[in-house]
């Protein structure tokens, strides 16, 4: 099977299936070979990988993967895209494709049975679902081994910014706390047919345990509640968790050497860890 990136290719599969591209469905598909490579060298597909792809389209990156020997579940939800994914899926015994909304697959069902192989992901993502997918395989409690994902600029950004920058805010903060994020490459609007009005980026998650907490729903109470206005002080914001009120915040506050003024975009990931496991036990 030949390689499904180019423009011409693309063009042809979409003349001869009859194809509509669905705006609902984020669909904007990979024609830049380049960066098509830097998704897969960031993968590390190979044999002893289990890779999920939420979204195939017309399956450029799951054919790739494949050749590299990785196991991958192909999640698409365009019925139209069924037969174009079939044909070019056939060749491959290691791809599995599953015709599904990706928001509704129980990912521990599906993969509990590789857990002793590298666990990842890896998308070219609808921009549409990007946060909600983000969580609901970081939330999933299997021994993820990374997340390569394209998503729109801004969003990675906001992702890998440090303490101190517009960017930080609570998704900073939450993906920190599963793993370590890295730029893996920007990539323009020019990458993809049809070309969507945003540049995009390609960033890779390499999930693991960094910060442990007396408790994960609080800590990620605390986060939310810090950045909930996000010119307030920690003090103001912070004010009636655990009913307490400004005075003994502000004394709590003093004891791990948190200004109570500060502002939540200043507090390193370490520091709301800090902070929380000594409000939760108030
Ligand atoms: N991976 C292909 C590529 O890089 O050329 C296509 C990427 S395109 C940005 C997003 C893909 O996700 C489309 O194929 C779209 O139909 C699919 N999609 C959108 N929403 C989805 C959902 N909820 N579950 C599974 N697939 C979805």
């Amino acid at each position: 099977m030949d390689s499904l990136y180019s423009i011409s290719k693309v063009k042809g599969i979409i003349s001869e299936f009859e194809f509509r591209f669905k705006k609902k469905f984020g669909q904007n598909f990979l024609i830049d070979k380049n960066i098509l490579d830097k998704i897969i060298n960031a993968t590390e597909a190979d044999e002893d990988s289990v890779i999920v792809e939420i979204g195939p389209g017309i399956g450029t990156l799951a054919v790739e993967m494949a050749q590299k020997g990785a196991t991958v579940y192909a999640i698409e939800i365009d019925n139209d895209l069924i037969p174009i994914l079939k044909e070019h899926f056939s060749p491959y015994p290691n791809i599995h494709l599953i015709h599904s909304d990706a928001l509704e697959i129980d990912f521990k069902r599906l993969l509990e049975p590789h857990k002793d192989k590298k666990l990842k992901v890896a998308a070219n993502l609808p921009y549409y679902i990007t946060t909600p997918l983000i969580f609901k395989i970081l939330e999933t409690d299997l021994p993820w081994d990374s997340l390569t994902l394209m998503m729109q600029l801004e969003v990675a950004q906001r992702i890998v910014a440090n303490p101190g920058g517009k960017d930080y805010g609570a998704l900073s903060v939450a993906v920190n706390f599963y793993g370590t994020p890295k730029m893996v490459t920007k990539a323009p609007s020019s990458a993809f047919f049809p070309a969507p009005k945003v540049d995009s980026a390609v960033l890779n998650i390499k999930v693991e345990n960094k910060i442990q907490v007396e408790s994960q729903d609080f800590f990620f109470k605390v986060v939310r509640k810090a950045f909930s206005q996000r010119r307030k002080t920690l003090l103001n914001n912070l004010s009636g968790l655990r009913e307490l009120n400004k005075e003994q915040l502000n004394n709590l506050l003093k004891e791990i050497n948190i200004e109570g003024n500060r502002r939540g975009e200043t507090l390193s990931i370490e520091e709301f860890a800090h902070l929380s496991d000594t409000l939760y036990k108030q």
